[in-house]
């Protein structure tokens, strides 16, 4: 069910959990400002989600409030993730849902990495 990208943090949201280590996840990477970890229902052979550690739903929620280090960090850290899986040749997709339209189910902002094999010109 999609979730209303306005709605304030809710701390017990399952990557809140799983940053935690409330719940278990597959881990990828994890530095300062963000943690990677394997997609429990993969939509890809390779289907990684990056999140950043700080408490942000959405997309403009993190531009607006988080620090340039955390934005940085958090955009070095899905380029490495990248790298560290060998996707850059021969590619990759990033998508972010937000918000209700953008059909975002977990409210904790999120960037899915999708690779493994030629994924068509657009998602559904
Ligand atoms: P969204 O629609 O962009 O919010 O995507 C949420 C993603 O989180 C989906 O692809 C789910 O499969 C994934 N997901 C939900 N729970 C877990 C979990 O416990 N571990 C890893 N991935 C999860």
């Amino acid at each position: 069910m999609p979730i209303d990208a306005t709605l304030p943090y809710d701390e017990n949201n399952i990557f809140a959990r799983i940053l935690r280590g409330d719940l278990p996840s597959k881990p990828v990477y994890e530095d300062e400002f963000a943690f990677a970890f394997h997609d429990i229902n993969p939509q890809a052979p390779l289907h990684i989600l990056v999140i950043p550690k700080g408490a942000y739903v959405s997309w403009d929620d993190f531009s607006a409030r988080a620090s340039d280090a955390e934005i940085a960090g958090f955009i070095r850290a899905v380029g490495k993730v990248a790298r560290d899986q060998q996707l850059v040749e021969p590619g990759y997709r990033l998508l972010a849902n937000i918000g209700g339209h953008g059909g975002q189910e977990v409210p904790h902002l999120h960037v899915h990495i999708f690779g493994g094999q030629w994924l068509g010109p657009m998602l559904a």
